[in-house]
């Protein structure tokens, strides 16, 4: 037997072959693997080395009586009779080739004591030339401590690969309801009317607070201006710059203007390089005049890289009773008109202009009485006046507005009694009924002054009574009767 292993393992090479049994019965039997043979004909086992007993708990003796049956897990014997299958006919039919391949293999044991033992088995099959049989040579090696490593590393890793899997899910998990979030988010300042770009209003508020002012406007008989903007040439902004510097850009615009409007001004962007302003309490002349004040502002101002970026402007007051979306139309009309003109102006839609936008009261030499003092009262009214009516332009009812009319009122109230003073020493003989005329006109005015604070009556019919009847008309008519007793 020790000839066949010295003869045919692959280890041995030239020096084994110079050994003598008994230096390879040392080797053997003192080897720290079990090396065995095993007769396929018998199914018994021919030599056991001592190791076995470190192994199975078995000496060599009780392992050569063993049966296989007594000795393997069946899910082992099983492996070893399909071995045994295939390699005795391929031997039979006079398959060499048996002879030259050393295989290896998993197999569980008994250990004497009940236990398992995992075993690494490494087979070569000999050539019986007694039998005329195969014997298979074979070192049994216990692989138990490996195989339970491996069953914990296994188990470790699967541990390890649930938590990969239950991080992954939750990075998705994470993904998704940031995702959600940020949706939420969008919609959010969306609903609550914030452009997420320039920080301003979106349309979306916009269109809410117009038809809120509208309903004002109508129920206070206030006026209401709508002002609509568009950069002009932005496609080449972005062209030429990329659309990162336009988005800049628009930034940039949305506050200057924003830095040039009034707090209650409603200012929002309207559409990509569209912007759009709504002045509640300022009719079509106060909103002109802020159109023109930003067109010179942007057009002026110069935007790194971009340069100057100029805007076109549409202006308009709204109707008595319009809808918002026929003022829009109105206004965006009298844009396109402002772009077809060539830019960077501001364009009034026709049908807003003001009833008393051309009100302006020049004084006339006809007016002059050769009273100094009532010449320069009659100059300081009138002067007055026109003040007073720019003023409302611009800025109705504000504190300004207020105290320049109770100014007005003042003066014409002094002016009258001191005009009466100095007709009464003429001998003007209707200087009662000039008078009465001056008392009416006081009355009147004092009334309709309330009635304009209180959001009755449009400034118009404020302004159009100040000029025609209080000024222009009492000067030209009225007073023109004494000139002649000065
Ligand atoms: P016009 O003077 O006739 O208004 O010329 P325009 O080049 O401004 O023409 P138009 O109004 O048709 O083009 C507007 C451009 O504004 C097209 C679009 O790419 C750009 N734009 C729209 N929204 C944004 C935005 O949020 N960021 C940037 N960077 N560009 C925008
Ligand atoms: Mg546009
Ligand atoms: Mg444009």
């Amino acid at each position: 037997m020790l000839c066949l292993i010295v003869r045919k393992t692959r280890l041995g090479g030239e020096y084994l072959k110079n050994m003598t049994i008994d230096e390879l019965r040392l080797l053997v039997d003192n080897s720290v693997d079990c090396i065995w043979l095993f007769d396929l004909k018998s199914m018994r086992f021919k030599y056991v080395s001592p190791s076995v007993y470190d192994l199975r708990g078995v000496t060599p003796d009780e392992a050569l009586m063993e049966s296989l049956e007594n000795a393997l897990t069946p899910e082992s014997l099983e492996i070893i009779n399909n071995i045994s299958n295939t390699l005795m006919p391929r031997f039979l039919e006079g398959d060499r080739t048996i002879f030259t391949t050393a295989s290896t293999y998993e197999f569980s044991q008994y250990h004497k004591n009940g236990s398992i033992v995992e075993v690494e088995i490494s087979i070569k099959i000999l050539e019986n030339k007694e039998t005329g049989f195969i014997d298979v040579l074979g070192v049994s090696r216990n692989i138990s401590e490996r195989k339970k490593l491996e069953a914990l590393l296994n188990y470790e890793i699967m541990g390890k690969n649930e938590v990969i899997a239950k991080l992954e899910s939750s990075e998705k998990e994470l993904e998704n309801l940031t995702q959600q979030l940020k949706n939420q988010n969008h919609i959010l300042s969306g609903m609550i009317g914030m452009d997420q770009l320039t920080r301003i209003n979106n349309r979306y508020y916009f269109d809410r607070r117009i038809i809120e002012e509208a309903e004002r406007s109508d129920r206070y008989k206030v006026p209401l201006s709508l002002i609509l903007i568009d950069l002009d040439n932005f496609k080449r902004v972005n062209d030429q710059w990329g659309h990162h510097k336009g988005d800049e850009v628009l930034k940039k615009t949305a506050a200057l203007i924003k830095g040039k409007i009034r707090c209650a001004d409603i200012f929002a962007r309207w559409g990509g390089e569209e912007f759009a302003i709504l002045m509640p309490h300022t009719s079509i002349d106060g909103a002109k005049l802020l159109a023109e004040k930003l067109r010179l502002t942007l057009a002026e101002y110069s935007h790194p890289d971009a340069g100057c970026v100029s805007a076109s402007f549409g202006v308009g007051e709204r109707l008595w009773g319009e809808k918002p979306k026929l003022l829009f139309k109105r206004v965006d009309k009298a844009l396109y008109h402002a772009k077809k003109q060539g830019r960077n102006r501001v364009i009034l839609s026709e049908e807003s202009i003001s009833p008393f936008a051309s009100m302006h009261i020049d004084w006339k030499s006809e007016w002059v009485s050769g009273n100094l003092i009532i010449d320069s009262q009659h100059k300081e009214m009138i002067e007055m006046t026109n003040q007073l009516i720019y003023i409302a332009m611009t800025e109705i009812k504000t504190e300004n507005f207020t105290s320049k009319l109770y100014q007005f009122l003042d003066h014409a109230s002094k002016h009258f009694n001191e005009e009466l003073e100095i007709i009464k020493q003429t001998g003007f003989k209707d200087t009662w009924r000039h008078e009465i005329e001056h008392e009416k006109i006081m009355e009147k005015a004092l009334r309709l002054k309330d009635s304009l604070l209180a959001d009755e009556v449009k400034p118009s019919v404020f302004f159009s009574f100040v000029v025609d009847e209080l000024v222009a008309g009492h000067i030209l008519k009225e007073d023109m009767l004494f000139y002649p007793y000065l």
